[in-house]
């Protein structure tokens, strides 16, 4: 059932508005944003009052695995993954796809995630596309992503789905022949693999050897040589997914101070708050096994420098959830742990918390990273990432002054953990609106399965 949306004035709140931040009035009517200013009146319409609240564009988390794999899903993964997103202030998705198995081309499992999401969905959502080899067939599948508005592509520099550098450098010139941004996982295969060959040999199963099997070098190697390709392609567009480390940051830096243009940057919230300490207790360290691994903190602070200095563009998730269960198949055998973890309802919060209210970034800068950026670099601004007049009505309002601590049993996924147990959040979420809908009221959800549409995607536009 599709609701319907009512005319609203928010009166009074923060207003987080492309150019300014100030004390405002929004007027939502038909799904979309009226009007911005002060001493707005509509006599129709149902009357919010966000004093001392902060108004902000929904989050946009642009790297999700709602399901890893089309073929085994529940048949509502995408609306409980998608309410746990709008509960935790993020009203759009983009989401991977998993690897295609032998015989199916990509294009095919786009037709078929899309196929689960639709009419479940509570969130709008979109796909990235995906090239997992550089075969006859790649050009013809690019095209067909341009054609349906998935106009981001996915590529891996590891597991056994990555392409070599003649394939990449292939890939991105493609990609930048059709407008598409080419979004990369940068590890380097060799060294993931030889540091997961001397665990083995050296029978070390616990999960912090999943992190000293993959050290900072692999991502710092893998992201210097893709930028290479991607200057040596005319400084074709480069999104690196989930940056992690120091080193690879300093290798953006470099190649930036160069004078290569086009290279975008996605942390993710784990890489921002956790540290690699966490994979020390061997039953509980399971928990935190995806790759990138989590770092040093010393590599936590370089990524917030990163975020306030505007070397990286967008915080996302890589929201991927196991349950314990299948996480605890890693017990004393990491490389048996299934890799990743749930964190598509915390992002949005958690990263105001630790960023805004602890004084790393400003609250103009916290709307680009988690709405204003993701939206630019997915072909999706101004209608999605803006608080302007035409822009979609995805809206969130924010109490800085609540206090709350994370506990799973509080998420509204259909997962049993959350990364982040115990936490301590400076702010709350009072409500949330997806195209002018109020899907979030004081703590409840009043969205509807199937109210999230499908976001066909223009081409990137740049963000700082
Ligand atoms: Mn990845
Ligand atoms: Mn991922």
């Amino acid at each position: 059932m599709k609701e319907t949306a009512r005319k609203t004035l928010i009166r009074n709140g923060t207003v987080v508005a492309p150019q300014d931040v100030q004390q405002s009035d929004l007027l939502l009517d038909n799904g979309r944003i009226a009007a911005v200013g002060r001493g707005l009146a509509a006599d129709d319409a149902a009357v919010i009052d966000a004093s001392g609240k902060i108004l902000l564009p929904g989050g946009i988390d642009v790297h999700t695995h709602v399901t890893l794999n089309p073929d085994t899903a529940a048949g509502d993964v995408y609306y409980t993954g998608t309410r746990a997103a709008l509960m935790g202030g993020t009203t759009s998705i983009v989401e991977h796809l998993g690897f295609t198995p032998a015989g199916r081309s990509p294009t095919q499992q786009l037709a078929l995630y899309a196929e689960l999401a639709a009419g479940q969905a509570a969130a709008d959502y979109g796909f990235h596309g995906l090239v997992q080899s550089s075969d006859a067939d790649c050009v013809k599948n690019l095209e067909t992503f341009a054609a349906q508005g998935v106009t981001t592509v996915k590529t891996y520099m590891t597991y056994a789905q990555h392409l070599d550098d003649a394939g990449l450098s292939a890939m991105l010139g493609h990609c930048r022949d059709l407008g598409l941004l080419t979004a990369v996982h940068a590890e380097d295969h060799q060294c993931v693999q030889n540091g997961i060959a001397a665990c083995k040999a050296e029978k070390h199963g616990e999960p912090i050897w999943h992190a000293r099997s993959r050290p900072p070098e692999c991502e710092a190697r893998a992201v210097a040589r893709l930028l290479r390709l991607a200057a040596a392609a005319g400084d074709a567009p480069v999104y690196i997914v989930h940056l992690s480390t120091a080193a690879a940051l300093a290798e953006i830096r470099k190649a930036r101070q160069g004078g290569q243009k086009n290279i975008f940057v996605e942390t993710c919230t784990q890489y921002l708050i956790l540290a690699e300490d966490r994979y020390e207790d061997p039953v509980m360290g399971l928990r935190y096994i995806m790759s990138p691994p989590l770092r040093r903190h010393e590599d936590v602070e370089a990524l917030w420098q990163g975020l306030a200095e505007g070397d990286i563009q967008t915080v996302a998730t890589d929201h991927c959830a196991f349950s314990l269960a299948d996480k605890n198949r890693g017990l004393g055998d990491f490389t048996r742990c299934p890799g990743g973890a749930p964190g598509i309802e915390e992002r949005f919060a958690l990263i105001f918390s630790e960023g805004v209210a602890k004084g790393r970034i400003s609250l103009e800068r916290f709307a680009e990273l988690t709405a204003s950026n993701p939206a630019k670099l997915m072909g999706l601004y101004p209608r999605k990432g803006a608080l302007a007049p035409g822009s979609d009505a995805d809206i969130v309002i924010l109490d800085p002054h609540a206090r709350r601590t994370v506990h799973a049993h509080d998420l509204h996924g259909s997962w049993d953990y959350s990364l982040y147990e115990n936490m301590g959040v400076l702010c709350g979420i009072d409500a949330v609106f997806l195209r002018g809908c109020r899907v979030f009221d004081n703590g409840r959800f009043t969205g509807a399965r199937g109210q999230g549409s499908f976001l066909r995607r223009d081409r990137f536009m740049e963000a700082r």
